[in-house]
């Protein structure tokens, strides 16, 4: 049976592809299984050539790339441009890493210690639909730059520009079974690779519900895992902040890719005195967001991923709703969603507590710095958040007292590829990007060299 792609500004199908099921997924690990020793065996220098290869590959393709992600993730074009170029920088700044896979010399008596950072093997790669070829890259290059063969499996709403990725790749000069792709469902395709004994390691970007049955699967033959997951971030605005810059940032920090963000800082926190000068400034971004086709180039915010995403988002806003400031959607056919605030919202509201993944934000007031901290940290989640202040000594003290892997100060950017990402609490387990990620794709070997005499 095929699997039928939508795009979701039209809920026309966009393509239907062959579903991948248990068998294609014990074919494509048989695959990377066999294309593994020659791949690691590929000198460093040589193997930085061909990611180098890869990325300058991916250039060339960005435009077509972006116009299939902005089509079958529904996000608008400029976003998908951005996030195509993120694409080919990771693979750039992964090639210049093979040659920099360094091990320590150990001091210890009658000879030396030495350690190797060594391959896995045959590592899955499972991702969402939110920022499908983006997330993919951010395993995709650390991995194949430590020496291991992949197999990924994006989401099935959005697997097209994976699928382009496997082409590319092998139009590249990176060997057959080095990369492969399987479109299938989490249920079958996606918990086979998970229980398969000849995976080494699962990389997930996903839930935190899915997340969990991943590392209990994993559990069983000991895999190694890296698990990216949900967020419920907190954006804290103090009333010394430049007030006008930190409420015109705010909506895009929530409605940037419709909501459908990990990093969504959707619970904005604001110091009670500086509440409605803040309001005014926000409500008039959010009426003003341009929400349309994801191809207009003016196109602000696109729509929902799918049907069953708009009745779940719908659900944190039902009638009579505290809502304080809306903007607009079209009307007709498209899994649209207005961006909307909500305010006054009680903290055990499950629009506060609970990861929404849509246009949904809560405005929440606070008193001081310490209610500040203390509501910023009352979540399951840790993955990312934003501290609005000019008081630099507490914008420092405000950033290492709340629990998130990734923080920002009077800006709301979590990912760059030189930096490290991941999560705290339930949002994740290990990091991904920058210097840290080889050492998730990696294990230590220590080799002891004796240099006694006879
Ligand atoms: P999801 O958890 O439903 O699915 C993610 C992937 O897991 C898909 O490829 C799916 O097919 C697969 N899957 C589902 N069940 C599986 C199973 N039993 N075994 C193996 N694979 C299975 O997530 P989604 O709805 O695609 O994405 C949204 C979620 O992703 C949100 O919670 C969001 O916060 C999170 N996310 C996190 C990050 C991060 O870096 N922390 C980034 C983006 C998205």
């Amino acid at each position: 049976m095929n699997l039928r792609v939508l795009e979701p500004a039209t809920e026309a199908v966009l393509a239907e592809i062959p579903r991948a099921g248990v068998e294609e997924a014990d074919a494509a690990v048989a695959r990377a299984k066999a294309a593994y020793p020659a791949w690691r065996a590929i000198a460093p220098p040589d193997r930085a050539k061909l990611l180098d290869g890869l990325a300058l590959a991916l250039a060339a393709k960005q435009q077509e790339l972006a116009v299939l992600e902005a089509r079958n993730a529904g996000k608008p074009i400029g976003d998908a441009r951005g996030e195509m170029g993120m694409v080919v920088d990771t693979f750039r700044y992964y090639a210049g890493a093979v040659e920099r896979a360094l091990g320590d010399t150990i001091p210890v008596s009658g000879g030396v210690a030495m350690t190797f950072r060594e391959p896995l093997g045959v590592v899955a790669l499972i991702t969402p639909w939110n920022f499908p070829l983006a997330i993919a890259s951010w395993k995709l290059a650390p991995c194949l730059a430590a020496g291991n063969t992949v197999v990924l499996k994006p989401a099935e709403l959005t697997p097209l520009t994976a699928l382009e990725f496997e082409r590319i790749a092998l139009e590249a000069g990176i060997p057959e079974g080095v990369v492969n792709v399987v479109a299938g469902p989490g249920s079958t395709c996606g918990a086979r690779l998970v229980e398969h004994p000849d995976v080494a390691k699962v990389a997930f970007t996903g839930s935190t519900e899915v997340g969990r049955r991943i590392a209990t699967g994993a559990a069983q033959t000991i895999k190694r895992v890296t698990l990216e997951l949900g967020g419920k971030s907190p954006n804290l605005v103090f009333a010394d902040a430049d007030l006008r810059a930190a409420a015109e940032a705010a909506p895009w920090a929530v409605f940037g890719n419709a909501g459908q963000d990990c990093c969504a800082r959707s619970r904005i926190l604001v110091q009670d005195t500086a509440l409605d000068e803040f309001m005014a400034a926000l409500t008039d971004v959010v009426e003003g967001i341009r929400v349309g086709d994801p191809l207009d180039e003016a196109t602000q915010m696109g729509p929902l991923i799918s049907a069953e995403q708009r009745a779940t988002v719908g659900s944190y806003v039902p009638d009579g709703a505290p809502v304080a400031a809306r903007g607009s959607a079209p009307a007709g056919p498209g899994f649209w969603f207005p961006p909307t605030v909500l305010a006054p919202v009680d903290a055990s509201d499950r629009a506060v507590r609970e990861e929404i993944f849509g246009p949904v934000a809560c405005v929440i007031p606070f008193r001081d710095e310490a209610e500040a901290i203390a509501l910023a940290n009352d979540t399951i989640y840790g993955l990312s958040g934003s501290i609005w202040t000019r008081d630099g000594a507490r914008a420092l003290r405000v950033a290492r007292a709340v629990e998130a892997g990734v923080l920002s100060i009077n800006s709301n950017t979590s990912v760059r590829v030189s930096t490290p990402f991941g999560g705290f609490k339930q949002s994740g387990v290990g990091r991904e990007l920058g210097p840290d990620a080889l050492d998730y794709y990696t294990e230590v070997k220590n080799v002891y060299f004796s240099t006694e005499d006879g």
